[in-house]
């Protein structure tokens, strides 16, 4: 490290033990409908979280500490403080990496929820994929009517982006999708982008799909460049990813239908981390919903991935992947 990098990790480092959060209150006591709604959200369906004995998830635990929307008024400035120093020094990215949880005893609707959270390291200076910077954990101890109940490890990074090599085929399509042009150049038609010429090594192949006796059907369809979804014998439901049964009624007869390839984006995400071989963020992973009204997960091509919205027409075509995969996916625009 150079001293200059020396003289900030002091600084860094005299925030452990600081507190981050002191005396804070659980903006709701343990409670029945929190339990069941997560257990809902998590589809854990264990009896110990149900009824009059209930007790709560364990993993619920720092979900009694959260602030919501609105924020918790009584933090204390350390952790403002020292997120300020790194900003200054130009870690201004940031990047939760994990957690730990302890768990000392069950947590009962009714209880009262405290917490505490300090500081409780700050690393040297690490260089990581993403970027250069240091690794913050703080401790918060949780208790439940007052008794220490389980404690929460959270670790984040806040480090200086790595510097990435200039990102050149979003431009042209981003412009031509401005001035209404044909888009000529997808965003993320090429095969991956090696980065640098010279390497050797050739690009990392995308995953593989896993073709079993109940979607073997819709894999034929894609090679045939036909975009297939199942619809009930008995009930006439479609459904699309293909399964043998009727999540309706049950039925396991079915047709395969082919089906327009007319979609708008229902909902997507645009992925930054983590990085795939094969794939390059940040890209965007759409929700799909085909007019025939099931939902597909694919790509949307031929938009930069930050001008995907939801409710955007798109247009089914097939992606030759390599030599051996080809792709359903969906380009944006509607009809070209
Ligand atoms: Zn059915």
């Amino acid at each position: 490290m150079s001293g200059t990098d020396d003289a900030l990790y002091e600084r860094l480092a005299a925030f452990v033990g600081r507190s981050a959060a002191t005396a804070g209150t659980g903006k709701d006591p343990v409670n029945a409908a929190m339990i069941r709604h997560w257990c809902e959200a998590m589809g854990d369906a264990h009896p110990a979280y149900r009824g009059p004995d209930a007790v709560a998830p364990p993993t619920m635990l720092q979900a009694w500490t959260m602030g919501g929307l609105s924020g918790h008024t009584d933090r204390s400035p350390a952790h403002e403080e020292l997120f300020g120093l790194l900003d200054g020094a130009g870690y201004t990215s940031v990047v939760a990496t994990d957690c730990e949880q302890e768990y000392l005893r069950p947590l009962r609707p009714g209880q009262e929820i405290g917490f505490d959270t300090v500081i409780e390291s700050v690393s040297e200076r690490k260089t990581t994929k993403l970027g250069t910077g240091h690794f913050v954990t703080t401790r918060t101890d949780v208790r439940a009517d007052g008794v220490l109940a389980g404690t929460h490890r959270f670790r984040i990074l806040k480090y200086a982006p790595a510097a990435r090599p200039p990102r050149k085929p979003e431009r042209p399509s981003e412009r031509a999708e401005l001035t209404r042009e044909p888009v000529r150049e997808p965003v993320r038609e090429q095969p991956p982008r090696e980065p640098v010429r010279e390497d050797p090594k050739p690009a990392p192949r995308r995953p593989r799909p896993v073709v079993n006796r109940d979607n073997a059907g819709f894999w034929e369809g894609v090679a045939a460049h036909r975009l297939l979804i199942q619809r009930c014998g008995d009930c006439a439901t479609p459904r699309f990813p293909w399964l043998p049964g009727c999540a309706d009624c049950g039925s396991r007869e079915w047709e395969a239908v082919e089906a327009s390839g007319a979609g708008t984006v229902f909902s997507y995400v645009v992925m930054h981390h983590p990085s795939f071989p094969a794939f390059d963020p940040p890209y965007a992973v759409g929700l799909i919903e085909l007019a025939e009204g099931v939902r597909m997960v694919s790509d949307v091509v031929g938009v930069p991935y930050d001008k995907v919205r939801i409710g955007m027409p798109v247009r089914l075509e097939f992606l030759r992947v390599d030599e051996e995969l080809e792709l359903p996916v969906f380009r944006a625009g509607g009809e070209d």
